[in-house]
């Protein structure tokens, strides 16, 4: 297996980020770290930093910046990313996010920022239909339900609709990701870092896509001058 990677994910609310990092976490063998997560993880276990992310969340506003940067570089210090590297899926989300992690990881600190492109009607339809394992996060769609109704496939978890995958919070997430986390594409082209992969289709054809093009990427750095 290769590991040591550092890489990000970058894409509009549901164009795969999360089912894709999960994936290129467990093949390179490093820790996954999606804020989303975190965030829902603290709201479910009610601590007060939890209710109040929650709050944004329900409306589809981001959380603040300086929140989510102490989440991301406490998250970051420790043993296994410092060691093995991380899959950032859901950061940065802004250029003020983006700024504070390239002060975080210091020079050659990411190997690569991958943008899943999918159209916007197509991302519309997978949220509008998109249901998830309260405890394991698959997702699933009501196109393509668990076997069994409700239960997911995976560990018999309750499978539900996001709280903010309504359709208000939903438009309120695209419009923020086209104000602010779309400059982000030019932020990591402009440090040649930028991967794009079609992120239509079916998710095992977008996963290879995304492992030739990290590695791509990867071996065109390794034998670039420096
Ligand atoms: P999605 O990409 O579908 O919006 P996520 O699970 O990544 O789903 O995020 C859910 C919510 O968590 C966001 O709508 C936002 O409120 C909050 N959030 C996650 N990551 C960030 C971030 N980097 N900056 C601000 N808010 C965030």
């Amino acid at each position: 297996m290769s590991s040591g990677v550092r890489l990000l994910v970058l894409g509009k609310q549901g164009a795969g980020k999360g089912t894709q990092a999960v994936r290129m976490a467990a093949h390179y063998g490093v820790p996954h770290i999606s804020t989303g997560d975190i965030f829902r993880q603290a709201a479910a276990d009610r601590t007060s930093f939890g209710l109040k992310a929650k709050e944004y969340m329900k409306r589809g506003e981001l959380v603040p910046d300086d929140v989510v940067i102490g989440v991301v570089a406490e998250r970051l210090a420790k043993e296994d990313v410092v060691d093995d590297g991380f899959i950032l899926d859901g950061f940065p989300r802004t250029k003020v996010q983006a700024e504070a992690l390239q002060q975080l990881l210091g020079p050659n600190g990411l190997d690569a920022a991958v943008d899943i492109d999918v159209p916007t009607e197509v991302v519309i339809d997978r949220i509008s239909g998109r249901l998830v394992c309260r405890t394991c996060g698959t997702t699933y769609h009501v196109s393509k339900p668990p076997k069994v109704d409700r239960l997911c496939d995976k560990d018999g978890g309750d499978v539900v609709q996001r709280e903010d995958d309504t359709p208000d919070a939903v438009k309120r997430r695209l419009d923020l990701y086209e104000q602010d986390t779309r400059p982000l594409l030019e932020y990591y082209d402009g440090l040649g870092l930028l991967i794009t992969v079609d992120g239509d289709g079916d998710p095992d054809d977008v996963f290879g896509r995304i492992l030739d093009a990290v590695e791509e990427a990867r071996q065109s750095r390794l034998s670039a001058p420096r």
